[in-house]
């Protein structure tokens, strides 16, 4: 089988820049082989067992020759792989693309181009710059910044500078001032509105704007780096008014998540719209008990409920049901979901539940259960610390029986990153549960008084009291206790947090 190299194009930044076409290529590829300005969400859509290749690391500060990628995609696709090779932007402006294609075709390996969308036109539109306007600028030119570095050694600086349309440097910080100089000794107006944005689309994007007499002196004030995007001409202008990605209500707020990645995606997703940077540090690992549920399938005649306390009990059970080929038929019993989340996730296996208690606490579930489930018995799915409050709760009515579903431990393989992640500094911090916070404080110890300047968000009253008793205060928790609510009173009080 002959495999295939991918060339393809990641946007800028924002992981929703990315084409439909990538993403599917993305997701099966064998092998991604990628740069260094690649958003890292874009490794997580990989196949389980895809090899993954940072050629835009700088071991001993080297970069990854072009003439070993070239290479490495080459003899990837020669061992019959399918390689996805991620570019920042788009592959074939500035990104070497047009080498690495022509590599390819030498050898006679089959590629495709899939073009992203450049950060040329993408960075400029989300600071609120049009590259062109029909008033403004009939035209804009992308012009590489780097060719001091001996490169691209063909430019007429002379013609670039009478150009009218918006000019578009791309790496050219480090060679600002020569830029600037160049433009102006061949005539153009040193009052030509210029902006510079740095890390664009991103929630870390920061902009200056200035005459372009002036940019080099703006960049190095306001610690402008790469990667950035210098425009010059009149459209820049028009920023102060059309700015709109740094308006939005989270803009920049760096909110740090303790839950699995699994469970942080909706969050993740609905902050990071609202311009948050989002940091998912886990401080829970969940591993399913497999064994447990077979069992517990296989008995599930004695029982007359079956009662899960969260999401993660769901997704170990569909595991189990899924690996035993349990027939979904055969659950002849009541099905209890302690909120909305669970029972959601039960319903995506159209399972709907019997029982939700109006406000998703265990107490509540306690109060229902003892309701509807005198004298029964019970199959609670939980994990080896969960339960507690339902088991003594229903000692006296109801025969519970724990089925430890899944064993839900601090995760200490992420006890580095989330220190470093908390010396980087959080603005809010989201707590869905008390044993994220509880697991926090087991892994890191004092340092959790990192997040003494932190604002704390807490799901409800259980999490809320778990957190207070370290002595922190919690500054948001919404009236219903559910994850959406909780997204939404941090909206409502952004101002103050
Ligand atoms: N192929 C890429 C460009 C690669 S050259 C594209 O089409 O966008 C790398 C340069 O791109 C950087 O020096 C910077 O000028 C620009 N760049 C890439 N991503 C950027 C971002 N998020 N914000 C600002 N500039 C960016």
């Amino acid at each position: 089988m002959s495999g295939i190299v991918y060339l393809i194009g990641a946007g800028p930044g924002d992981i929703g820049l990315l084409t439909l076409k990538a993403v599917e290529l993305i997701k099966n590829a064998d092998v991604l082989v990628y740069d260094r300005l690649i958003n890292e969400d874009i490794l997580k859509m990989a196949k389980k067992d895809a090899e993954l290749i940072d050629v835009g690391k700088f071991p001993h500060n080297h970069k990854v020759p072009q003439s070993k990628i070239n290479e490495i995609i080459a003899q990837k696709a020669l061992c019959g792989k399918k390689v996805a090779r991620i570019k920042g932007g788009d592959p074939f402006v500035f990104g070497r693309g047009g080498e690495e294609a022509e590599y390819l075709s030498r050898k006679g390996i089959p590629y495709e181009v899939v073009p992203g969308i450049t950060s040329a036109i993408a960075v400029l539109s989300y600071a609120g710059i049009p590259v062109t306007h029909r008033e403004l600028s009939s035209s804009f030119h992308i012009i590489t910044g780097h060719e001091w570095e001996g490169k691209d050694k063909n430019l007429d600086w002379e013609v670039i500078s009478k150009l009218d349309g918006t000019l578009v440097f791309l790496m050219g910080i480090k060679n600002i001032e020569k830029i600037v100089k160049k433009l102006l000794y061949y005539g153009k107006d040193p009052n030509t509105p210029t902006a510079v944005v740095m890390e664009g689309t991103t929630p870390n994007q920061k902009a200056v704007t200035g005459k372009l007499i002036d940019i080099p002196r703006l960049v190095l004030k306001e610690g402008i780096k790469n990667p950035a995007v210098i425009a010059v001409g009149d459209v820049v202008a028009l920023r102060d008014r059309l700015k709109w990605y740094e308006n939005k209500k989270l803009f920049g707020k760096r909110i740090l998540l303790a839950r699995t990645y699994e469970q942080s995606q909706q969050m993740k997703k609905i902050l990071s719209k609202e311009g948050a940077d989002v940091v998912v540090c886990p401080t829970i690992k969940i591993t399913p008990f497999l064994d447990n549920i077979v069992k517990f399938l296989e008995e599930i005649h004695k029982f007359d409920y079956a009662v899960f306390t969260s999401v993660n009990g769901v997704w170990s059970f569909i595991e189990a049901v899924r690996e035993k080929r349990f027939d979904l038929r055969n659950l002849s019993i009541k099905v209890v979901a302690i909120g909305s989340k669970t029972a959601e996730a039960l319903e995506n296996i159209f399972i709907y539940p019997d029982i939700i208690p109006e406000e998703y606490t265990s107490y509540s579930l306690a109060n229902v259960l003892k309701k509807h489930a005198d004298g029964k018995n019970i199959a609670l799915l939980t994990s080896q610390i969960g339960g507690d409050i339902l088991m003594e709760s229903l000692e006296d009515c109801a025969n519970v029986q724990k089925i430890v579903a899944y064993k839900n431990e601090p995760n200490y393989e992420l006890k580095e990153k989330l220190i470093s992640e908390l010396r980087k500094g959080i603005d809010i911090a989201v707590f869905t549960s008390s044993s994220t916070f509880n697991y926090m404080y087991q892994l890191i110890g004092d340092e959790i008084n990192l997040l003494k300047n932190s604002k704390i968000a807490a799901i409800g009253p259980v999490t809320k009291k778990a957190i207070e008793e370290k002595g922190f205060n919690v500054n948001i928790m919404p009236s219903e206790y559910t994850t959406e609510k909780l997204i939404e009173e941090i909206l409502k009080n952004h101002q103050s947090l």
